[in-house]
């Protein structure tokens, strides 16, 4: 259910709206659109008694979501959501006018590494570093990331460089760690299902970036996100990441076909990642240049100093100077289409 407040609703009509939908024991979620405030209502049993709520000051109408997901949904909130990134090198906007670009290794390995492809790739301008401290891998006896210390390591990236952090979380512990050090909390394909991580992701102060699962719907991607933002972390960015198909001439099948199916039934910005999504370096030009072209709202690419020695995804992960080269073209396509890149 969802209550649609008049355009010029105060606070306090908003709040007592809110007070009503908790004292009945449910959970009250006011979403501030451009033209007025939504309060979605979740965590309720049956139907919403509309009447009462109907009947208080400032409300316009109730509606029902006829989508299993609710605060994910268009139908709650219009325009598009914008999440923002405070960084050292000012705010960065995902969702709005521009196209975000996070950059950096898959995993980090060591402070020499990762400051030299910090290094490699501030030139390019962009604000958002990425690097693992916690690798899910395949094989319990592939690299696992350095822990706690890989979180220092991008600690130090970001003061010396002015990025804002991006990296993931794996668990309950590490995500306490992630939340301290990060800028972003990565929740990777692996973890998409994760409910009770995906629930702790809801209740903290970072925006959430979701990669979508290699064999998630469209519904199922949605619904993760919805777990998150149930426990009123509204701060959500999805990421295409590639889903598993019959083809074997790349890692993954990039699915750049989520990206417009997304926008039409979510107010969330939505990534595209051509590294994991083709796990081969020769493709990532070219998928990064497909990913803005067709709207996403930001790439997020694996770049490493020496990637046939990376401890982890080398093979998809491009050497910072082939790094300059995309951002320049792909700042190029965003301009045909009125968007700068950040
Ligand atoms: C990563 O970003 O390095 C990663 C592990 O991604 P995914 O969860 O999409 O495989
Ligand atoms: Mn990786």
């Amino acid at each position: 259910m969802l209550v649609v407040m008049e355009a010029h609703a105060t606070e306090e009509q908003i709040r007592a709206v809110c007070q009503r939908i908790e004292s009945a024991g449910m959970k009250a979620h006011p979403i501030p659109g451009a033209a007025r405030t939504a309060i979605g209502i979740t965590g309720n049993n049956g139907a919403v008694d509309v009447g009462t709520l109907e009947g208080m000051s400032g409300v316009v109408e109730c509606i029902p979501v006829s989508k299993p997901f609710k605060l994910v949904s268009r139908e709650l909130k219009q325009e598009n959501s914008v999440v923002s990134i405070p960084t050292p090198s000012g705010t960065v906007q995902i969702g709005g006018n521009s196209v975000a670009v996070v950059a950096g290794p898959c995993a980090i390995e060591t402070r020499e590494q990762a400051l030299a492809i910090a290094a490699g790739i501030a030139d390019s301008g962009v604000k958002l570093f990425r690097g693992g401290a916690y690798k899910p891998r395949t094989s319990p006896y592939s690299f696992q990331g350095l822990g706690e210390e890989g979180l220092k390591i991008l600690n130090e990236v970001r003061e010396r460089y002015g990025f804002g952090i991006v990296t993931e979380a794996v668990d309950h512990e590490s995500l306490d760690l992630v939340e301290k050090y990060a800028d972003v909390i990565q929740i990777g394909a692996r973890n998409m299902q994760n409910f009770s991580l995906l629930k702790r992701a809801g209740r903290a102060k970072r925006p959430v970036l979701l990669k979508r699962g290699l064999s998630a719907t469209l519904d199922e991607f949605l619904m993760a996100a919805e777990y998150v933002m149930s426990e009123g972390n509204y701060q959500v960015i999805l990421c295409e990441r590639g889903v598993r198909t019959f083809a074997d001439h790349s890692r993954n099948t990039l699915d750049l076909t989520v990206v417009p199916a997304v926008k039409r039934l979510s107010h969330l910005p939505i990534m595209v990642d051509p590294s994991h999504g083709t796990g081969r370096r020769n493709k990532v030009l070219p998928l990064s240049r497909a990913a803005v072209a067709v709207g996403a709202d930001g790439i997020l690419v694996e770049v490493h100093n020496n990637p046939d020695q990376a401890l982890s995804d080398g093979m998809q992960s491009i050497l910072p100077s082939e790094f300059l080269q995309l951002t320049e073209e792909v700042r190029q396509i965003a301009a045909v289409l009125h968007r700068s890149l950040n």
